[in-house]
């Protein structure tokens, strides 16, 4: 997924990206996934109102429902995974490796965190008929006083 930056077939890559998915590449799911998967390689993570405002700076008009349905499209197909920091407040997350996240309390912005770089010493026994998903921790930071 990391060749080349060749403009002419970015629409195409994502176009095939999508099909592979399942998904047909309409207009506004190509725009969104131009954002989300184009150019630069660097995660993003962004919230579906920020996903929005991008697209439509593009001239491509959707819906915030439109946005919604997209992403989480995107998330079951395994594209993005979602990052949950509060019931009202979704990132979807371009990294879909294991990874961690400090949150900046001040800003809402995540940043990721390598998975390795965080050690889990003891783990509590899991409630009967579970086993673990996976483990995100995530890190909310405020300013040093
Ligand atoms: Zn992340």
């Amino acid at each position: 997924m990391r060749s080349g930056h060749n403009k002419k077939s970015e629409k195409d890559r994502l176009s095939s990206m999508l099909t592979q998915k399942g998904m047909r590449p309409t207009k506004q799911r190509l725009a969104l996934a131009s954002l989300l998967f184009g150019g630069r390689r660097e995660s993003m993570h962004v919230t579906p109102e920020e996903v929005m405002k991008s697209v439509r700076k593009k001239k491509v008009n959707v819906s915030l429902a439109t946005v919604y349905n997209c992403l989480n499209q995107f998330t079951e197909s395994g594209l993005l995974c979602l990052v949950s920091i509060h019931p009202t407040c979704n990132y979807f997350d371009t990294n879909t490796a294991p990874h961690h996240h400090f949150l900046d309390s001040a800003s809402g912005k995540l940043c990721d965190i390598p998975y390795e770089s965080i050690h889990i010493g003891s783990m509590p026994s899991l409630p009967a008929g579970h086993k673990i998903q996976k483990i995100d921790v995530t890190i909310r930071l405020a300013k040093a006083a």
